[in-house]
């Protein structure tokens, strides 16, 4: 088994313009540059880099029953900046390489938050 099939990344949801490409992160309906109305999701790979991490030791009550957990920026190749949940190993550093992992963490308003860790060399 090669490593690409071993670090398949998982695939994010970005809305794309249907007339102008213009792609966005979030969830819209309505194109910021070209103003029309149709946008369509698309799936991009969750790979990039690790851009800064943090540690909630007080979780919002929400997320009360996860108890202590990571955040983290990252810049995906596509040349978007995203937030995310952080699995942060011993040895991770700023600008490492990443890759969004499987998760089930839900906002209770939005579309499921992309979960990343660090791309380990085996
Ligand atoms: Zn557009």
């Amino acid at each position: 088994m090669s490593n690409s099939t071993l670090f398949k990344p998982e695939m994010l949801t970005f809305h794309q313009c249907a007339k102008c490409g213009t792609l966005d992160a979030a969830c819209i309906n309505t194109c910021a540059k070209c103003l029309a109305s149709e946008m369509n999701p698309v799936q991009i790979a969750g790979v990039g880099k690790l851009v800064s991490w943090t540690t909630v030791r007080k979780p919002p009550l929400r997320f009360k029953a996860d108890g202590m957990y990571h955040v983290g920026v990252f810049d995906l190749d596509n040349g978007f900046r995203v937030t995310g949940r952080f699995l942060p190993e011993d040895g991770d550093q700023l600008g490492d390489r990443v890759i969004a992992v499987p998760t089930t963490i839900t906002e209770p308003t939005g579309p499921i938050t992309p979960t990343f860790r660090v791309q380990k060399n085996v």
